[in-house]
């Protein structure tokens, strides 16, 4: 079971009962999503169960042009959370308490990265999306 929530703790998910996929997406829209150096991110694995603990009525949603939205806390800010299709798709994995059970697998869009931005660590890089992506980094 992963567990995870909001700054201010009105919001809380857990997860039955595994994450998959990490990356690090170091574009413009998640630099703003994200509020930092790029979106530190992972999907809900296949077969497993995501469900709000509580707090889901204190969420926000945006939905980006591309038709990826995130939740966030309305009170505090926190994004817990990217929805694709009206559902939960995967958390942000600054949100999850203690260790995911994964770590960062690559790092993309890293062509268009902030001028500030130092990324460290062996995980593998791309200039764009990886290679089975399609133009908006969409994993197919
Ligand atoms: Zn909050
Ligand atoms: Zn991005």
């Amino acid at each position: 079971m992963i567990e995870g929530g909001c700054f201010c703790g009105a919001v809380r998910y857990q997860i039955d009962n595994a994450l998959d996929h990490a990356s690090a997406c170091h574009c413009s829209r998640c630099r703003k999503t994200f509020g930092g150096a790029s979106s530190a991110y992972a999907e809900i694995a296949d077969g497993s169960k995501f469900s709000w603990v509580t707090g889901e009525d204190e969420l926000t949603e945006h939905t980006s042009a591309q038709g990826w939205g995130i939740a966030f806390c309305r009170i505090c800010g926190s994004t817990l959370c990217g929805m694709f299709d009206g559902k939960v798709h995967g958390v942000t994995l600054g949100t999850v308490d203690g260790d995911p059970g994964v770590q960062i697998e690559m790092h993309t869009f890293v062509g268009s990265k902030a001028p500030w931005d130092h990324i460290g660590g062996s995980a593998p890089q791309f200039k764009e999306g990886p290679p089975d992506s399609d133009a908006s980094g969409v994993v197919k």
